[in-house]
């Protein structure tokens, strides 16, 4: 399709809308521009010879529209010819390359970043998608003029929508209302936002529309006779005070009526600022002089007055606003504002983008702004004032998150730095467990591809696959991966990881210098079944092979069993024979063997009476007592060597810190309840905290003071009764 389509200069010059078009970027445009839109129109013309709109037109009609529409808002050549051009790869064989060969890369960066847009499905557009596709669109654009060519793509569409059937009618309107009309309302493109909404609000709900169009009418006489009333007061002084102005009444729009007795639950007849009056002068001096003459005439409706010039709206937005009670007992809104300020309220950011005088090129300062304004467009949230906006600009939404799609243009959020097996998994955990490889934007990647935001990414399966490899583990960064993963390896590989768990092990006595025999003998290893809660010892080998459970919180406890038998060859100090009970220290352990040595409980498990304990010798201070769970204790037993067997002596009259968090649902009366109920059990609290995170989990912390395990278990049974309570876990630091 691609041959034949050679650009040719001999435009068609029998379009009269071309010709229209040219004249109006001659207008501010540079002379070399209009060659180049019309080589632009006259190859998009070729491409979509056969085409035809709904409406019956040649399709070429469309794309020209959408040049008319950005040409009115005085967007630079590049943009225009990518408007023409912005449906030729998607909808007709022309390929990037072939843009790029004609017309640049710029022009082929723009039709290739609405042609990703397009490919964005809208269904079911709750407030949450609608707000994630919206932010996709930010992150997606890396040139804002994409935005713009889109957003002229759909007004184009909402104009002739009428050619469609009800139900795409309604489907597109509600999606110009929940996405588009926002992007534009952002992009503080005002003129093209009120026209969307309006066009929108008639095919979504026209008995409304029409109602209201049908009231103003009725309305605008009355109320012009009003409005002229105050244009004529105004023009008259501010002609006496020498202040050049433009003063002229405008009618709101009928969405935002529509919107506003909606919302506030008003009738037509309550709603006074159907009409407002509008100042525009040269300066910023004179605003402010307008509004003293504004407010010396009438009284201001007190909190309605809003200085958006020394505080602009995050869009860029900037006028006086203030509603005043006007000469016949109405209050009367009036904005007052610079013809900049005006180009800007109309057309948004579009009016930043002119060519220096004289200069070939877009505003450099522009550039600056653009990235600031980039910035902007990235809030989550519509914010009043610029001062507000400030204040949260410290937040980075984006850092931690990033956009893909499947080939059928689904959008995926997934956390940074993903990987396509994360892909695979958030789709269907059958896909990730049969995942062999992936292609991104048609090309295949490493599995450890990290995926950036816009990247289209399709899963390579096959009913083969051996299931997942255990170092996906390493580099998915989905939860939700990990746990399949994990999963995957528990459930369906059980034989192999018995297998794994039992090489695993048996490679580590080994590598600690013990015979096989010597640890694994059936009475050791009942015992460690069962303080690990394990029915058989297959059970066992699995949780090591799975990565459950590690090798060395096993082997340490099946030495600790070895040594109480025969004793701790290799460190055992000259003491040990001659007396075989040690005394119990203050703590209430005893080291087996030995007396008057220091003994510290580990901080980081804080163990109480009965719970399953190992001791380690340390270099000069003494025996250090760990939980024999506790991960640091598994760490240390790696130096076998260390390890010393210690037990708890005759419970003495002691108490214990214990630190717990206790997770459950974050509301009101939660953390009371817990420590009602923690009094409950007259148990002493010594600090206490808690926080909500962001799934609205609250996590209470607590320091604890226990006798022993029994009196533990007692506190935990007692707060785990309570409502809404998620886990209770004793904290290991
Ligand atoms: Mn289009």
């Amino acid at each position: 399709m691609a041959q034949g389509l050679e650009a040719s200069q001999a435009a068609d010059a029998e379009a009269p809308d071309l010709n229209r078009l040219c004249d109006k970027v001659a207008r501010y445009g540079r002379p070399e521009d209009t060659e180049f839109i019309r080589r632009a129109y006259s190859y998009a013309d070729r491409a979509h010879l056969g085409q035809f709109r709904k409406s019956g037109d040649p399709y070429i009609t469309h794309p020209l529209a959408v040049a008319l529409i950005l040409a009115d808002i005085e967007m630079d050549a590049t943009t225009i010819a990518a408007a023409l051009l912005h449906d030729v790869v998607e909808d007709t064989g022309v390929t990037d390359e072939e843009v790029i060969r004609q017309f640049g890369s710029e022009v082929a960066a723009l039709v290739d970043g609405v042609t990703k847009i397009n490919r964005i499905k809208f269904d079911s557009v709750e407030e949450q998608q609608a707000e994630n596709l919206r932010k996709l669109f930010m992150a997606m654009a890396k040139d804002i003029r994409v935005l713009m060519i889109k957003l002229a793509d759909r007004l184009h569409n909402m104009r002739t929508l009428r050619y469609q059937p009800v139900e795409v009618q309604v489907r597109i309107s509600k999606e110009t209302l929940d996405i588009f009309a926002p992007l534009a309302h952002r992009l503080g493109m005002y003129s093209i936002k009120w026209e969307l909404e309006d066009t929108a609000l008639r095919y979504l709900n026209p008995q409304a529309y029409y109602r209201i169009v049908h009231l103003m009418a009725q309305k605008r006489k009355e109320r012009e006779t009003y409005v002229n009333e105050v244009i004529e007061i105004l023009r008259e002084r501010l002609r006496a005070m020498d202040i050049r102005s433009d003063v002229s009444g405008r009618a709101k729009h009928i969405y935002s009526i529509y919107h506003k007795m909606a919302s506030q639950q008003k009738e037509f007849n309550e709603i006074y600022d159907l009409f407002a009056v509008r100042v525009i002068v040269d300066s910023i001096k004179d605003c402010y002089g307008v509004l003293g003459i504004v407010h010396t005439f009438w009284k201001p409706m007190p909190g309605r007055f809003k200085d958006y010039i020394a505080m602009p709206k995050y869009n860029m937005y900037q006028s006086l606003h203030t509603t005043v009670v006007g000469p016949r007992g109405e209050p009367l809104e009036i904005q007052i504002r610079t013809w900049d300020m005006h180009g800007t309220a109309e057309y948004g950011i579009a009016a930043h983008w002119v060519y220096k005088e004289g200069g070939d090129k877009p505003n450099v300062k522009f550039a600056q702004k653009l990235a600031w304004f980039r910035e902007v467009l990235e809030w989550q949230q519509d914010y009043r004032d610029a001062q507000e906006f400030m204040e949260t600009l410290k937040v980075d939404l984006f850092s931690d998150e990033v956009f893909v799609f499947t080939p059928k243009g689904e959008v995926i959020e997934l956390p940074a730095g993903s990987v396509p097996i994360d892909f695979a998994y958030r789709i269907h955990t059958d896909i990730g467990n049969h995942c062999v490889g992936a292609k991104v934007n048609g090309k295949i990647v490493p599995l450890d591809y990290r995926m950036r935001t816009g990247d289209i990414v399709e899963v390579l399966t096959s009913k083969q696959s051996y299931g997942p490899s255990r170092d996906w583990l390493k580099i998915v960064q989905s939860s939700q991966a990990k746990g399949k993963i994990r999963q995957w390896f528990k459930r369906e590989n059980r034989e192999e990881n018995v297998a794994r768990g039992r090489e695993t092990l048996e490679k580590e006595i080994v590598r600690q210098k013990y015979a096989l025999t010597d640890l694994l003998n059936s009475s050791y290893l009942a015992d460690v079944l069962q303080k690990l809660n394990f029915a058989k010892d297959s059970e066992m080998y699995a949780a090591i092979g799975y990565g459950g459970l590690s090798a060395a919180q096993v082997i340490g406890r099946l030495i600790e069993k070895y040594r109480r038998d025969h004793g701790p060859v290799e460190v055992a100090p000259p003491v040990i024979e001659s007396k075989p009970q040690g005394k119990a220290s203050p703590q209430g352990v005893r080291v087996l063997g030995i007396d008057n040595i220091l003994i510290r409980l580990a901080h980081c498990c804080n163990p109480v009476p009965g719970d399953e304990i190992i001791g380690f010798i340390t270099r000069g201070h003494g025996v250090s007592v760990h939980r024999a769970d506790c991960p640091n204790a598994a760490d240390l037993l790696v130096d076998a060597q260390h390890v010393i067997a210690v037990e708890w002596a005759s419970t003495p009259d002691m108490f214990y810190s214990v630190d717990l968090e206790v997770l459950g649902l974050d509301r009101t009366g939660l953390v009371n309840e817990v420590m009602n109920a923690i009094n409950e059990t007259k148990t002493n609290i010594t600090a206490v905290s808690a926080r909500a995170d962001s799934q609205r989990i609250a996590h209470v912390n607590l320091t604890l003071r226990i006798r022993n395990i029994d009196h533990l278990r007692g506190v935990v049974e007692r707060i785990k009764r309570l409502k809404d309570i998620r886990t209770v876990r004793r904290v290991i630091q």
